[in-house]
């Protein structure tokens, strides 16, 4: 009987698959789901014009959620008015459900806040905030939904 030679066989599966999640989506999935200005400012870290988001003059109680992929992202005790045209928060809900990054574009440097879960562009975060944090996280309207709750 003649011994078989050994052979890789594939099982069809990545050994990397178990670090892949349901977020990541190619880019032409998110522009299919998102509206034009969701994609710009959630995918391309682009912002959206001061004043102008459904968000920021809202006070309502409630959860303040990723518009990508539903994250909890902050909460409505969290939130107060800069009076700079974003909805501001001196707090994310959690300290996983963000993530900071160095941002220098635009000739300026800035810590970028991003979904932990999605790597959404949500903002910026500055240390001009209020109490009891001393931090502004400086959010798109755009790229959040808002769930009305207690
Ligand atoms: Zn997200």
């Amino acid at each position: 009987m003649r011994a078989s030679p050994a052979r890789l066989r594939s099982t069809g599966t990545s050994p990397f698959a178990t670090l892949a999640n349901n977020e990541q989506k190619s880019e032409a999935d998110w522009r299919a789901e998102l509206t034009p200005e969701q994609f710009r400012v959630a995918r391309q870290a682009g912002t959206e014009p001061p004043f102008s988001g459904e968000h920021n003059a809202r006070t309502a109680v409630g959860t303040y959620r990723c518009v990508c992929c539903k994250s909890e992202l902050f909460q409505s005790d969290a939130k107060f008015d800069a009076g700079c045209g974003w909805p501001s928060f001196f707090e994310p809900a959690s300290l996983e459900t963000v993530t900071t990054h160095s941002d220098v574009s635009l000739g300026m440097e800035r810590i970028e806040v991003r979904c932990a879960k999605c790597e959404a562009h949500l903002g910026h975060v500055f240390p001009d905030g209020p109490d009891p944090t001393g931090q502004r996280f400086c959010i798109n309207s755009v790229v959040l939904t808002f769930e009305a709750g207690d």
